[in-house]
C-alpha cells in the first residue's frame, strides 16, 4: 500500500534527503516549504516529488494545506515535523520577538501539524509521526534557550502523543540529530564549527541522509513496535 508522506521544511536540508529517501521507499511524498521558492522549484524539477507553499506556525493555514492534501492524495498517513529554524542570541539580548518567533515555528509547527492529521490517523487506525528535535534540545546550547527549549518541548509532545495513540497503531518518536552539513549549519562561524568538528567522535558532522535514514526506518509499517522513543543521530557527540 503506498503510504501518503507530508515533510515539512522538505525541500532543503534534513528535509529533502527525508523527502527523497521515503520517496525511494515507495511513498506518495508531498513536501513543504515556506519561502525559498527557488530551492523548492529545483527540489521538484530534480524528485519529481509535489510541493507545497505553508507556514507551519499558523495553524490555519496548515489546516487548509492538509485538507488540500487529504482532498487530493488521500489521507496523510506519515507525518515528518521537520522544519525549523534558529534565531541566536545569549539570553540576556534575547528579544521577545526572537523567543516567539523560534518557539511558535519550531514547537507551534509540531502541533498545528500533529494536529491537522491526529484525528484522521486514529480514524485509519495508522499513522507515523517522527518529531525532528535537537542534541541541543538533550543538552541545551550557549546562545540558543529559545532553540534548545523548543526542541526539548518536542520531547515531552512526543512521548505525550505516543501514550494517546498506541491502541491507534498510531507510533511518534522524535530524532535529535547533531550537527549535519545543511544551511542551517553552514551559518556557524567556521571557527566555532571547527571546534564543534574536533568534539565529534566519529571525527565528522552529519549528512542529512544520516537522519533520512532513521525517518525512514521509523515510518516503516514494520516498526509498529516503536513509539515514544528520542533517536539520537550525533556521531556519539553526545550520549546523554
Ligand atoms: P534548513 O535551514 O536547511 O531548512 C529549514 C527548512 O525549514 C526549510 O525547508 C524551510 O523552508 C523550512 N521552514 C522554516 N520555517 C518554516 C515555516 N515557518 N513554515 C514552513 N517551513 C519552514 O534546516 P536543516 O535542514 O538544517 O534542519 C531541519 C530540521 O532539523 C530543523 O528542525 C532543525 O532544527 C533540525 N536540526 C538540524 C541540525 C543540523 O545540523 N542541520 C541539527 C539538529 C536539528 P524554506 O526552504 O522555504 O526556507
Amino acid at each position: 500500500m503506498k503510504r501518503i508522506a507530508v515533510v515539512t521544511g522538505g525541500t532543503r536540508g534534513l528535509g529533502e534527503a527525508i523527502s527523497r529517501e521515503l520517496k525511494q521507499r515507495g511513498c506518495e511524498v508531498i513536501s513543504i516549504y515556506h519561502s525559498n521558492e527557488v530551492a523548492a522549484d529545483e527540489f521538484s524539477a530534480s524528485t519529481a516529488i509535489p510541493t507545497r507553499r505553508c507556514d507551519v506556525a499558523d495553524l490555519h493555514a496548515c489546516q487548509a494545506l492538509v485538507e488540500e492534501i487529504q482532498a487530493q492524495f488521500g489521507p496523510v498517513n506519515i507525518l515528518v515535523n521537520n522544519a525549523g529554524i534558529t534565531s541566536d542570541a545569549v539570553f540576556h539580548r534575547m528579544t521577545s520577538e526572537q523567543w516567539w518567533h523560534v518557539i511558535q515555528t519550531n514547537l507551534g509547527s509540531v502541533f498545528n501539524m500533529a494536529r491537522c492529521v491526529i484525528e484522521s490517523m486514529r480514524e485509519q487506525k495508522f499513522g507515523r509521526i517522527v518529531n525532528i528535535s535537537s542534541i541541543n534540545g538533550l543538552k541545551g546550547q550557549f546562545g540558543q534557550a529559545n532553540y534548545s527549549a523548543s526542541k526539548a518541548a518536542i520531547l515531552g509532545f512526543t512521548k505525550s502523543l505516543a501514550l494517546e495513540n498506541a491502541s491507534k497503531n498510531i507510533t511518534v518518536n522524535a530524532i535529535a540529530p547533531g550537527y549535519c552539513d545543511t544551511d542551517m549549519v553552514a551559518a556557524v562561524p567556521v571557527d566555532v564549527l571547527q571546534k564543534i568538528i574536533a568534539g565529534i567522535p566519529v571525527g565528522r558532522l552529519g549528512t542529512a541522509d544520516d537522519v533520512a535514514r532513521m525517518v525512514a526506518f521509523l515510518v516503516d509499517d514494520k516498526a509498529g513496535y516503536i513509539t515514544g522513543a528520542t533517536f539520537s543521530v550525533n556521531g556519539g557527540q553526545f550520549m546523554g
